[in-house]
């Protein structure tokens, strides 16, 4: 038989279970959902295509779990920007003092890390002694005074980004130059149009390289996609 105050106790239990276990399921789901605006898009060709000079494990873990954490923080923080959302990042990047302020350092941060990384998939390939092809040939043979000073210029700027960062060979005011940044900082932030970038950070070099980053960088000429770049170059110089 069931008394006044034992059904009073079923109720409250049902009812603290319930408590809990909607509270249990609000804590799984994410801080926020938000939709997915940018996407992590594939690498393109597999985890291995650059051994021995970048390791299957780096890539994987480079572009699985580094690149999309900043697509899933970048439309945390686009979330924060209403109507920027439609517009490429590239484009954002290039005028973040449009940028609602509250959203405008993550954006600058997981967009740039976003936008860096694409293009630095794109710019990969195992091309041992491959060189840059037609114009962008000449073009650097004019501003560097050759493909090997381009390449020990490059490397010198990798090597000086102090922590983590990027160099760059970038096209900014009708001509070629090599510069860094810190962070995920991007070259469309200062004007200029990215061609080929190199990463930086640990993460990309530290399971092979250790501590290593001058082996790394001088690594990193082998597997230059020059065709990609040379690609590139033609458009951005045409405007
Ligand atoms: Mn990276």
């Amino acid at each position: 038989m069931t008394t006044r105050r034992d059904a009073l106790k079923t109720i409250a239990l049902t009812t603290g279970a319930i408590t809990i276990g909607s509270h249990l399921l609000h804590a799984q789901a994410p801080a926020t959902e938000v939709p997915a605006v940018f996407k992590l898009p594939p690498l393109g060709y597999d985890y291995d295509a650059l051994e021995p000079f970048i390791d299957a494990e780096t890539m994987k873990i480079h572009h699985d779990k580094h690149h999309a954490a900043y697509v899933s923080k970048l439309n945390q923080a686009i979330a924060g920007a209403p109507g920027f959302e439609s517009k490429p990042i590239e484009e954002i990047l290039a005028k973040l003092d449009t940028v609602p302020e509250a959203a405008r350092k993550d954006i600058r941060n997981q967009g740039g890390g976003h936008a860096n990384h694409s293009l630095f998939w794109q710019t990969l390939k195992k091309n041992e002694n491959g060189k840059p092809a037609g114009e962008l040939a000449k073009a650097i043979d004019n501003s560097f005074g050759g493909f090997a000073k381009f390449q020990d210029d490059f490397g010198t700027a990798a090597t000086k980004v102090f922590g983590s960062g990027w160099a760059w060979l970038v096209w900014k005011s009708g001509k070629l130059s090599i510069e860094s940044s810190a962070n995920q900082d991007s070259p469309y932030s200062t004007g200029g149009v990215p061609l080929l970038g190199i990463d930086v950070w640990e993460h990309a070099y530290y399971l092979k390289y250790q501590n290593r980053r001058a082996e790394y960088i001088k690594a990193f000429q082998n597997v230059v996609n020059w065709d990609f770049v040379s690609e590139r170059f033609a458009k951005a110089a045409k405007g």
